[in-house]
Parts: C-alpha cells; structure tokens; sequence
C-alpha cells in the first residue's frame, strides 16, 4: 500500500492537527491515544512515512528501528506501567483492523488488561 500523506497521524506530525505529546525525539513521536481502551493508553509512532510495521521492518534504518523500540518502553516507564506490566500491540492491515495508515504502537495499561484472544 502507498503512504498517504494525508493520514491522521501525518497530519499530527505536521502540527495540523492536535494531540497530547508525550515524548518526541528525532524519529519518534509518542501521544495520548484520542480515545482511550485502558487507563493508560498511549501511541508511539516513527516520524518517517511508514505504512505499518510490515512496511517499518522492512524499510526503517536501524537507527529508526531502535529509536521507536527505546521510545515505546520509555513512554511505558514514564507512564508508570512497569512495575505492573502492560501490553504493546499493532494492527497491520485488514486483517489487524488497522484504522489509521501510518504505523502505531498502542501501549495499555493501568489495570489488568485480561487475556486478548480466546
Ligand atoms: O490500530 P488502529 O489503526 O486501529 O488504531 C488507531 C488509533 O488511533 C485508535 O486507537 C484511535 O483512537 C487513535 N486516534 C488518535 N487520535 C486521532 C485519531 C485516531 O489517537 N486523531
């Protein structure tokens, strides 16, 4: 699938559209997801244009890669999720449910989140 530039998270990125920032640095962004699934529930994105992580894994430099990985558990400590735990998770297309073209890792947590599939 082709990036579009025009995806929400795009727009987030340019400062057209507004979020609650939690950590930025130079190739990541992390924000408070709009509507929340848990008592924590953040997103932490690349700032490159990358579809989902099939596209990220596939594309992304090494500094990328680890930049996102060292945000997400950053973001999590920061939240205060470590000492309990939490789940990370990204939908990758239309078999993951993915809503918004440009990848994101959910980061839950804050109360026993319970299994996910049965
Ligand atoms: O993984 P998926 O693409 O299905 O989820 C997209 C997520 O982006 C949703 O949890 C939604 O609440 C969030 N979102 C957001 N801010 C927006 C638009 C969507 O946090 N402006």
């Amino acid at each position: 699938m082709a990036y579009d530039p025009n995806n929400i998270f795009a727009r987030i990125l340019r400062g057209e559209i507004p979020s609650k920032k939690i950590y930025e640095d130079e190739h990541t962004l992390a924000f408070h997801d709009i509507n929340p699934l848990a008592p924590v529930h953040a997103l932490v994105i690349p700032k490159g244009e990358y579809v989902s992580f099939a596209d990220f894994s596939a594309k992304a430099s090494d500094a990328e890669i680890a930049a996102l990985v060292r945000a997400v558990g950053k973001v999590a400590k920061d939240l205060g999720c470590e000492q309990d735990g939490y789940r990370i998770l990204s939908n990758i297309g239309q078999n993951g449910h993915q809503e918004v073209p440009h990848l994101h890792i959910h980061i839950f947590g804050g109360a026993s989140l319970g299994r996910m599939l049965n």
